[in-house]
This record gives structure tokens, sequence and C-alpha cells, in this order.
């Protein structure tokens, strides 16, 4: 995978010299940089972590709702920890009276549906007011294991965050936590008109910034956001790029994925998949198609979410007074399965998004061999190789936007599809999970020092010390 990373050159130089302690998890073989595998306080592997997903379930369907790539990602990493040989258990609010306490997908998964709350038409920002409850599950679920049952906690989004917090205080266990999206970055990006997370959230999240043990994050620019939006002490950050499935996304026959899709084979196709609602811009890639001429095809594959939910049909009303209701085409969301069939129908993927803490679809879209045009935001400029796999836009104007698509769909379409491929191949599932076990190993090293030491005899105190210690840029 080209590297992100200061060491092997490239755009992480400038960042790593104001940022001297982020861990690199590119996996490169340059002679300076430990692979995540081989970096010696990486040698302690958990036997069994707690994952924590409050908000929304590993098994939901993606692309709609609040289930998107957070689900893929959880369940994925999931997945493949357990190949070798690490437990995973995550834990989940149940939103149905018909979920089981416990799910088993597949041997060392094992999902916990957690009863907080009522089942259904709960609203993700009247969550919070369950976490007593869904905390309560997460402990009572653990007291009837033996001592020790987890080595390691991650949580996932500031409300897991909360939650996790507290069961490593419990269970004297570090607390590792991804946020995956913070409310002042969305914040600063929102569409017109789009509603702004409410400013509990930004207290929320860095609650739990100053007291997980290590903080995850998809990309550089998301641990330069950390540190100064939420104070977060580099030390304590791993840089860990998500992956995709590159089995199930694989290039393949367009007119058969076409055909299996009841979409025309002569028509060019821009493609739009994933959540519905004002944060991922689909509409400015309606109003592009609107300056483009006839014979491209836009392709919407996803369902409402969000503050999408409000006004669901906004796009087919759009599409109807942009005049081009006849080129756009909505599919409902789709299984992993059909997905490829879109990515491969598509002579390109669009992620117009205001902002994306990295953009699962680019790269999946990408493994398939499609190009992507994407914004040039969060980690999107990651997730697509500007010039080679695809093209990044500035801004949200529909006529840039039209011009970057009329251009790529001019370009040599076999080139393009080709850097898309390799470009994707430097992510893999695997490879986050070579990332993560890195984090757990340094969570779990440094928080056996720091028990050795004696601080854990008094928690509070421990926790004092060491914020009083970050803050004078020294390691606790
Ligand atoms: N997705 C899906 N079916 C759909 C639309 C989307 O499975 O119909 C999945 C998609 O494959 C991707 C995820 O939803 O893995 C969206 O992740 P991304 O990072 O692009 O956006 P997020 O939802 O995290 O904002």
């Amino acid at each position: 995978m080209p590297t992100r990373w200061g060491h092997c050159g490239g755009r992480g130089t400038a960042f790593r010299r104001s940022l001297p302690d982020l861990r690199p998890a590119c996996g490169c073989k340059d002679s300076g940089v430990r692979h995540p595998r081989e970096s010696s306080d990486a040698g302690v592997l958990p036997r069994r972590v707690a994952v924590i997903s409050v908000h929304t379930s590993p098994l939901a369907q993606p692309g709609t709702g609040d289930a998107g790539g957070m689900n893929v990602y959880v369940l994925q990493t999931a997945l493949h920890m357990a190949a070798r040989g690490v437990e995973v258990e995550i834990f989940t609010r149940a939103t149905s009276s018909a979920d089981p306490p416990t799910v088993a997908v597949a041997p060392g998964v094992l999902v916990r549906n957690v009863v907080a709350g009522p089942f259904e038409g709960l609203d993700k920002y009247d969550l919070p007011t369950q976490l007593c409850a869904f905390t309560a599950g997460v402990l009572r679920a653990e007291a009837n294991q033996e001592p020790g049952h987890y080595d390691v906690v991650h949580s996932h989004y500031w409300l897991s965050g909360q939650v996790g917090w507290l069961a490593r205080d419990r269970w004297a266990v570090p607390l590792v936590h991804t946020a995956h999206t913070l409310a002042a970055v969305k914040n600063a990006a929102l569409a017109d008109g789009d509603a702004p997370e409410p400013p509990l959230r930004a207290v929320g999240e860095q609650q739990v910034v100053d007291e997980a043990d290590r903080l995850i994050v998809n990309t550089e620019e998301e641990a330069r956001q950390l540190v100064s939006l939420h104070h977060a002490d580099p030390a304590r950050i791993d840089v860990v790029n998500p992956g995709v499935d590159l089995k199930t996304f694989t290039p393949g026959d367009r007119g058969a994925a076409r055909a299996a899709l009841g979409l025309p084979a002569g028509e060019k196709i821009v493609a739009f998949v994933g959540r519905i609602q004002p944060l991922k811009a689909p509409d400015v890639l309606l109003r592009a198609a609107a300056l483009l001429p006839a014979g491209v095809r836009v392709v919407i594959a996803g369902g409402a979410s969000g503050s999408g939910l409000a006004a669901p049909d906004s796009l087919i009303r759009l599409a109807d007074e942009l005049g081009i209701a006849d080129r756009v085409s909505f599919l409902p969301p789709q299984s992993r399965e059909n997905l490829v069939n879109v990515y491969r129908a598509a002579d390109l993927v669009a992620v117009p998004s205001y902002s994306e803490s990295f953009g699962l679809v680019a790269v999946e879209a990408q493994a398939c061999g499609t190009p992507v045009v994407a914004a040039a935001v969060g980690g999107l400029p990651v997730a697509v190789a500007d010039g080679h796999s695809g093209s990044l836009v500035d801004g949200h104007d529909p006529r840039d936007w039209a011009e970057s698509i009329a251009a790529l769909l001019d370009s040599d379409a076999g080139a393009l599809s080709r850097a898309a491929v390799e470009h994707a191949r430097g992510f893999s599932w695997d490879h986050t999970v070579d990332g993560l076990l890195a984090s757990y190993g340094r969570a779990m090293a440094d928080y056996s020092g720091i028990q050795m030491r004696g601080a854990a005899r008094d928690l509070a105190s421990r926790r004092a010390g060491r914020r009083w210690a970050m803050r004078r840029g020294v390691r606790a």
C-alpha cells in the first residue's frame, strides 16, 4: 500500500514533525518503520476483546438509517480478528423484541444484544438517556463470566466510549476508542440547512478522548483533528486505515452487472452508494448530472438516514425539478453481494460528501475496478489516489462536479480501472487488524505498566496524574 507515513515520504512528513509520537500502521517495510506486527510493544495479544457498538448493530443492513461504514468496520474487523484466534464479543443495543440475547456470528465472534430502552423508535439523539441501562447490561454480562474475561475494551462512536470508560474502570483493562466521526468536524462542514450535532455530543466526545487509553483514527487528518479540536495526546493515537473485503469486491463483467440490476447497457453510469442524507450530498451529484449530456445516468443505491429521514423523497423531487427523472435510477439498500454489481455496473462512483471520516464506498468501488470522483474532504484523499484512480473535487459547486465527471468519463477507462484496483489493493481488513492488534498490544502493555507501578491502586489519582502529565507533554 502506498504509505502515507512520514518515514516513507509523502504528505505525512510535515504532520509527523508536528505529532512526533503518532504510530505508523502502514505496513511499510522501510527500515525506519516498525510494522505493527513486528513492533516491540505489540507483542501482547488479547485473548478476548469487548467491542462496544451501542447505537447500531454490526448485523444491521448498512446503507440506511444509522447503519453504514461503522457497522461494516466492526463486523469485518471482528471476523478477521477471530480468524487469528482473538475472540470478539460485540455489545450492541437490542432494537427488536425478536433479537436473541446473543448471536454467534462465526467461531470467535459473538454479538450480545443488550436490552436498554424501547426496542423501536428510539432516536440516536435520545440514546444518551439509555446509556446507564446499556452499561448495566454490559457489566452484568461480564459479571456472569470468570474474572478477567476481557483483556481490552474497544468502543466505537462516542456513545460507546461513555460505556467503555465505565467498563474499563470496572474490569481494570484498557479502553481503546475509535470516534468514527466528531461533532466539531461535522458541524464545521454542514450542508446548507442541515441540522448541526448537539453541543453536548462534543462534550461527551471530549470526555472519552480524555479517558481512553488509546485512540484509533482512520487517517492522519483525523489524528490532526483529535489533537487540534480535542487536545488529544499524540502519543496515545494510532492511525489505522480501514479496509475492504478484497475477496468480495472484485472487478467483473459490466454488461452482466447491468443486466442483473436491470440497468441499460448503452449509457454512461455514475453511481452514488450510501446513506441518503444531506451530509452525503447526493443532491450535488444530481445537480451535476443535470449539466451533463443525456446519455449519462445516475444510479443511487441506499436508504434515508439522519436528517434525510425528514424528507425521504427529496431526491426524487429534485430529479423531477431538474428535468432528469428519466435518467436517474433509485435502488434500495443493497446486500454486499448485490453491491458488487452496482460498482461493476458503474463507469464512475461519486462520493460528494461534506465530511467523511474515510469513505469505505470509495475503496469498495475501486476494488471493483471503478474509478471514483470524491470530495477532497476528511479521509477521501487517502481513499482515492487523485489523478490516478479518480479525482478529488474541491467544494460542492455542481459545475465543478460536472466538469470532473465529464473529464473522467472521457479518460482512458482501462488505465483508470487498473489504477483503481491497484490503489484498493493497499487496503485490506487484515491490514486493519494488524493495526488494531498493535494498538491493543500497546494499550495492554501501558496499562500493565501502570498497574505494576502501583498507580492502579488509586484509580482516581492515576487518572488525574495522567492527565496532568499529558498536559505537560509527558507520557504517563
Ligand atoms: N452499503 C451497503 N449497501 C448499500 C449502501 C451502502 O452495504 O446499499 C455499505 C457500503 O458498502 C459501505 C457502507 O455501507 O461499506 C458505507 O460506508 P461509508 O464509509 O462509505 O459511509 P458511512 O456510512 O460510514 O458514512
